[in-house]
Formats: C-alpha cells, sequence, structure tokens
C-alpha cells in the first residue's frame, strides 16, 4: 500500500460516492495537470460503506461548483505544511454557470451566441437545474 496520508501541501477530496471518483478526476481536468495526483477507490468509510478520495499534491484553484454538482457530500481539505487549514462540505451549488447547456433546441442560448449560460437549481433532489432564459431543466 502506498502511503499517501503524508501530504505536504493540497487538497484532499474526501467521501466521493465510490465509483464516482474517476468521474470527478476527468471533470476536474486532474489529467491533464503534472502533480502528483492519487486516486483512491472503494476506500472503507464507517459513514459511507465505500468511498472514492482523491489527494492532489499542488496549490491550483478547483472549480468547487463543478464539484458541488457532480458529487455533492464532498469534503475538501485544504493541506498546508502537512496540516489541514481549511475543511469545506460541498453541497449543490444553487446557480452554475458555463457548466451546463440548454437541451431545448428553440431556447435563444442555443439559436445565439449568449456566452455561458447561467442555471438555477430548480429541484434539489433531482439535481435539475432551469435555464435563465427557458427554464427548461437541465441536469449534469
Ligand atoms: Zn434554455
Amino acid at each position: 500500500m502506498i502511503n499517501v496520508s503524508k501530504l505536504k501541501k493540497g487538497i484532499v477530496l474526501d467521501h466521493i460516492e465510490a465509483g464516482q471518483g474517476f468521474k470527478v478526476f476527468q471533470q476536474l481536468g486532474l489529467d491533464r495537470l503534472d502533480d502528483v495526483i492519487v486516486l483512491m477507490r472503494n476506500v472503507e468509510s464507517t459513514r459511507m460503506g465505500k468511498k472514492d478520495l482523491i489527494k492532489i499534491e499542488t496549490d491550483l484553484t478547483l472549480d468547487l461548483n463543478v464539484l458541488g454538482l457532480l458529487n455533492p457530500g464532498t469534503t475538501v481539505t485544504y493541506v498546508e505544511d502537512g496540516k489541514a487549514v481549511r475543511k469545506l462540505k460541498l453541497s449543490l451549488p444553487e446557480q452554475v454557470e458555463g457548466i451546463l447547456s440548454c437541451k431545448n433546441p428553440r431556447c435563444i442560448s442555443n439559436t445565439e451566441k449568449l456566452g455561458p449560460v447561467r442555471f438555477t437549481l430548480a429541484n434539489r433532489e433531482r439535481k435539475e437545474y432551469a435555464c435563465e432564459y427557458c427554464e427548461a431543466r437541465a441536469r449534469l
């Protein structure tokens, strides 16, 4: 087993739903980084049974909205000098911009070049967001 507990500086993404780690990895573009990254899958968890976990040795700024949308419940811990300096628990963001796109072919966001479309959380349970222009529902 590799010892990954001693992270000097970086970010730990914990409590990722088991099986979702790789998706998070891709969605955050971690495959494009040169930093040391560890993806652990199916780690034993007292709270969740099994979970995925990602450790990144970097001071990169992550898009927490993407992460919250993809995997609400993820715990993000920032590590400096081997100590946790900041910890936050993600939840579904109220608004997302530039992540979702509208599926309605008649929506103005699909017929005109308007830039990133803002979506507002419409149904938390179903992770549905409403388009700012036509109110059509979208999910990741
Ligand atoms: Zn729309």
